[in-house]
């Protein structure tokens, strides 16, 4: 074991629920009829049993949100927007207990839950609770025979479908939106961190009509596809995947239903010789090892212009080496286990892959010795490769663990070839004093964001969602309203001249 490991073990406080977790429908607590157990990735036991919801109570979940929606829908704006700042607030007053609950759940960091999770999801409603007042329609200038107005309409019951990464941020990017909007929402949260939404939505439920938020969780091709195939499901929306992104839509494609797709990326910083290489390796660390670099705007691929490259690469590798490993609920730990065993051991075989086609290992690479119980975690050192001409699958596929890739460029139009090669389009950054040179490589990056001189910078109001096999449709902006609902368009005659057509 390395001194950037952690030391003692043993963590006072592990949480472990002695109730099964129910599901939650219609403002009801329901005990599911089987259930399967949830695991502290950085211990590896089982702290907690979540409800396995079958098809059949998918269908009860629905057709609560079904029969909530006739009168939520016609609730006031101003209603809307003071329950959706009481959730905010909830969660605020709440907070002491959200970090351990989220390290316990998918092995991030404690930290990283009240620095980010947390106030994150409560501004996320903050954000609906404020932008909901200008959800209008506008009067369409047909002339003076004519008046034309349209109406956001909300579109019914949304089904909510995510991933284990963020799970509080995540679960507040689809509620907040669809429930401004007038939808009512079945969530089914990943299979590998439910315990938070289901705590979540019991904080908050009995701020709403019983039926607006209802929770299933189980396993995605049971529970989840119950719910986007469900015949009264009136929009998916989507975080995960690229592959599960296209089963979903494959299936949803069959019964016309409009969709949300947040799936998987691979970002590209690209460093300009002149850039400030400080902020550049702050951000570097940030951008791949935060949240253990299973998120989906992970900077896993670090491109660097020849001149800086080595000097870059060198100063990564120290501070990777220097990061310290260890129990999720140790407030010492700066990257936590991965989410299961089975995860690590994919991004372990990514690694293997990436080296026997050529790629060099600079740091980790390897699974860490770890003391007393924490040998059952699922921890994996944060990992450097060097493939300076970007040939390896490490500059191609999405790793979603602590890896970064680093390579090397001469020229903006060879960079830019390289970066857009890869099947996804998230995010990208570039780091350069020249702002010219930035916001020309900016314009040619395809993908959804790009940064400059800085990354993971994710205010509220500014759009998030990508292009190619990173999804489409776009959270935490004003426009997102618009994602769960449709315009409806009245037009009425102010006259009753008609064009000779018949006479
Ligand atoms: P995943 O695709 O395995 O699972 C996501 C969700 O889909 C889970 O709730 C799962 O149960 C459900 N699911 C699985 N099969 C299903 C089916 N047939 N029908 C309906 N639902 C089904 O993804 P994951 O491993 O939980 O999350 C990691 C992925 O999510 C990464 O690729 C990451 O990039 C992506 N992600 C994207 C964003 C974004 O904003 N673009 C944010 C976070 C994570």
């Amino acid at each position: 074991m390395t001194t950037t490991e952690a030391t003692t073990g043993v963590t006072a406080g592990r949480l472990s629920l002695a109730a099964p977790q129910p599901l939650l429908i219609g403002g009801e607590e329901v005990r599911a009829a089987r259930t399967f157990p949830a695991v502290d990735p950085s211990t590896g036991r089982v702290w907690a049993q979540v409800a396995e919801g079958t098809a059949g109570d998918v269908d009860r979940a629905v057709a609560a949100a079904r029969s909530a929606f006739d009168t939520w829908r016609r609730t006031s704006l101003d209603t809307r927007q003071a329950l959706l700042w009481a959730v905010a607030e909830r969660l605020t007053q709440d907070a002491g207990r959200w970090p351990a609950l989220l390290a316990t759940e998918n092995g991030r960091a404690i930290r990283e839950g009240g620095l980010i999770d947390v106030p994150t999801a409560a501004e996320i409603f903050r954000f609906f609770s404020g932008v909901v007042r200008d959800l209008h329609g506008r009067t369409v200038p047909c002339g003076p025979g004519a008046h034309v107005s349209t109406t956001p309409r909300p579109l019914g019951v949304v089904a909510a479908i995510i991933p284990w990464n963020s799970p509080l941020i995540s679960v507040a990017h689809k509620l907040a939106p669809a429930l401004a909007a007038g939808n009512t929402v079945v969530v089914k949260p990943s299979e590998l961190a439910s315990v938070s939404t289901v705590e979540f939505v019991r904080l908050v439920q009995d701020l709403f009509p019983p039926g607006v938020v209802n929770v299933v969780t189980g396993f995605g091709p049971e529970a989840g596809h119950a719910l986007v195939s469900h015949p009264d499901v009136a929009k998916v929306s989507f975080t995960g995947g690229t592959e599960t992104g296209r089963r979903i839509l494959g299936g949803v494609s069959e019964r016309l239903v409009p969709a949300l797709m947040e799936l998987g990326g691979k970002g590209a910083m690209v460093v300009c010789p002149d850039a400030d290489l400080d902020t550049v390796t702050e951000d570097v660390l940030t951008g791949v090892f935060a949240a253990n670099g299973e998120v989906c705007f992970a900077s896993s691929r670090l491109m660097v212009h020849r001149d800086r490259h080595e000097e870059l690469l060198e100063r990564v590798v120290a501070r990777a080496e220097s990061i310290v490993v260890g129990d999720a609920l140790d407030p010492a730990t700066q990257l936590g286990p991965l989410v299961t065993a089975g995860h690590r051991d994919l991004v372990a075989a990514r690694v293997r892959a990436a080296l026997s086609e050529g790629a060099g290992l600079r740091a980790g690479g390897h699974v860490p010795e770890m003391p007393g119980e924490l040998a059952g975690g699922s921890y994996y050192r944060p990992t450097v490769l060097a493939s300076p001409d970007g040939t390896t699958s490490a500059s191609c596929e999405e790793f979603f663990g602590p890896v970064l890739t680093v390579e090397s460029w001469t020229s903006e139009e060879e960079v830019v070839e390289r970066a857009n090669r890869v099947a996804f389009g998230l995010a990208n950054g570039v780091w350069s004093t020249d702002l010219a040179q930035a916001y020309r490589l900016a314009d040619r990056l395809d993908s959804g964001m790009v940064w400059i001189n800085t990354w993971f910078a994710t205010p509220l109001g500014q759009p998030q969602g990508g292009v190619k096999a990173s999804g489409f449709g776009r959270e935490g902006a004003t426009s997102t309203l618009l994602e769960y609902t449709s315009t409806k368009v009245v037009h009425a005659s102010l006259d009753t001249a008609r064009p000779p057509m018949w006479t």
